[in-house]
């Protein structure tokens, strides 16, 4: 089975504890608060990588947790940070919140998006000297990381894609030089839903294969397999055009595929083509020649024409090295065109930082924002000077401006969603 969307739970890291401690415990006022600021949590990134083929791995490994950091400790020692979990998935892969959000496309190999990030670690007393306060006891939570239901999904990209009328032989073809095992009848549309298969065609190159559904006139108007067709084909960088040596009429079969390509939103005609008699064994070579000369005239110079017979496995191994060679002239013309300064994009998921809102509640104010409820979910609310810290804090983002111009009153209560509240 092809396994083409899955739902795994991500989990960053939980930043560790800053530590309270001074130079002498007996002492503290003397010895100056010395407690290290926690590790940040790992976060959880999602790598493109071209040696992930599908997302069966992830049927197993429902859960993707980035290490937390450690906490802080005496001497400013700070919390090792957690190590980031990367985790390798197809090119191709489309990344979503659960709520259908777009959080990432992974279009090309080795480009990253960071799935959720780590918490922060917390601030050890160290960190809050001031003049006023020559020892203060107050030290902040480790940030607990990002977590989410994520959906992947493998939008399939093949670099190859293999077209041709019902019954040329694609499936067989795929299921010969690839790990897919495509349904193969004698029948048209036995592949109903485009079948992949990896085909490793020396020890460094290994390319996606897609095994398009047989064409039937007007595909390309939303018929029969139309949209599907277009979906997976418009995506390919070239195409293996299989024809049957034993069609009445060669050049009725060639142009009716060129006419299909040539007819979808994007013009496929362009795209690169080999194009292959199917089916010749047991055929003379001057048979086999002479249906070739019938398809040369309609190619254009330059593509390659051969025959093989995918039954018998014969001109296979050619075939292969053509296609090879044809994806890397493609790949190499779409590099030339690329800028040079152009980045693989790294995909931020989450926007590091939202203007706060509040929400007036009966007996006083939500208040909202991450980069304050970051602050809150680091306070530690049991210790005044937390508190005080974080009303400063407050003070500083212009938060405590707003809700004094709405009004507050003392003993209003200033919730934070979920991590705890403070009076005014
Ligand atoms: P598709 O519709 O293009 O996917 O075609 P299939 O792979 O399902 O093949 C259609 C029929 O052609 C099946 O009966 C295959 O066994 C047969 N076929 C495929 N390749 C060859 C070949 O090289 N030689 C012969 N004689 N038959 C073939
Ligand atoms: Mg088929």
């Amino acid at each position: 089975m092809f396994i083409d969307k899955v739902s795994v739970g991500i989990q960053a890291g939980t930043g560790g504890n800053g530590a309270v401690s001074f130079r002498h415990e007996k002492y503290v006022d003397r010895g100056g608060p010395d407690g290290g600021d926690g590790g940040d949590g790992g976060d959880v990134i999602l790598a493109a990588s071209r040696n992930q083929n599908t997302l069966a791995n992830f049927r197993f490994q429902k859960s993707l947790k980035a290490a937390d950091g450690q906490n802080g400790d005496k001497r400013r020692k700070h919390g090792k940070s957690g190590t980031d979990l990367i985790v390798p998935v197809p090119v191709g892969t489309v990344v979503t919140d659960d709520h259908g959000g777009l959080l990432a496309d992974l279009q090309t190999d080795g480009q990253q998006a960071v799935g959720a990030y780590g918490g922060k670690g917390g601030y050890g007393n160290a960190h809050f000297v001031s003049s006023v306060r020559q020892a203060p006891k107050v030290a902040e939570r480790g940030e607990p990381g990002e977590s989410f239901n994520a959906i992947l999904e493998l939008k399939m990209i093949a670099d190859v894609g293999l077209v041709g009328l019902p019954n040329a032989g694609k499936s067989t073809l795929l299921s010969i030089i690839s790990n897919a095992r495509p349904e193969i009848a004698d029948y048209p549309f036995t592949t109903l839903i485009p079948n992949l298969g990896v085909v490793d065609i020396d020890s460094e190159t290994s390319l996606l294969f897609a095994d398009i559904p047989g064409l039937i006139e007007g595909a390309s108007e939303g018929k029969g397999l139309g949209d599907d067709f277009l979906r997976h084909v418009e995506r390919t960088k070239i195409l293996v055009h299989l024809i049957d040596v034993y069609n009445d009429n060669l050049t009725d079969s060639y142009k009716t595929i060129m006419k299909e390509l040539k007819s979808y939103k994007t013009d496929l005609t362009d795209r690169p083509q080999v194009v292959v008699l199917n089916k010749i064994e047991g055929l003379d070579d001057e048979i086999v020649n002479d249906r070739l000369g019938e398809i040369r005239p309609l190619i254009t110079a330059g593509t390659p024409l051969m025959a093989i017979s995918a039954k018998s496995n014969q001109g296979i191994k050619k075939l292969l090295y053509e296609i090879k060679n044809l994806v890397n002239e493609e790949r190499a013309r779409v590099l030339a065109e690329t800028p040079k300064d152009a980045e693989v994009p790294v995909y931020k998921i989450k926007p590091d930082q939202q203007p706060w809102n509040i929400i007036k509640r009966d007996n006083g104010y939500l208040i909202r924002g991450r980069k304050i409820e970051r602050f809150a979910t680091r306070t530690d609310f049991g210790n005044e000077e937390g508190v005080r810290r974080l009303r400063d804090i407050m003070k500083k983002m212009g938060i405590m401006r707003e809700i004094e111009r709405q009004g507050i009153e003392l003993g209003d209560v200033l919730e934070f969603s979920g991590q705890g509240s403070i009076k005014y």
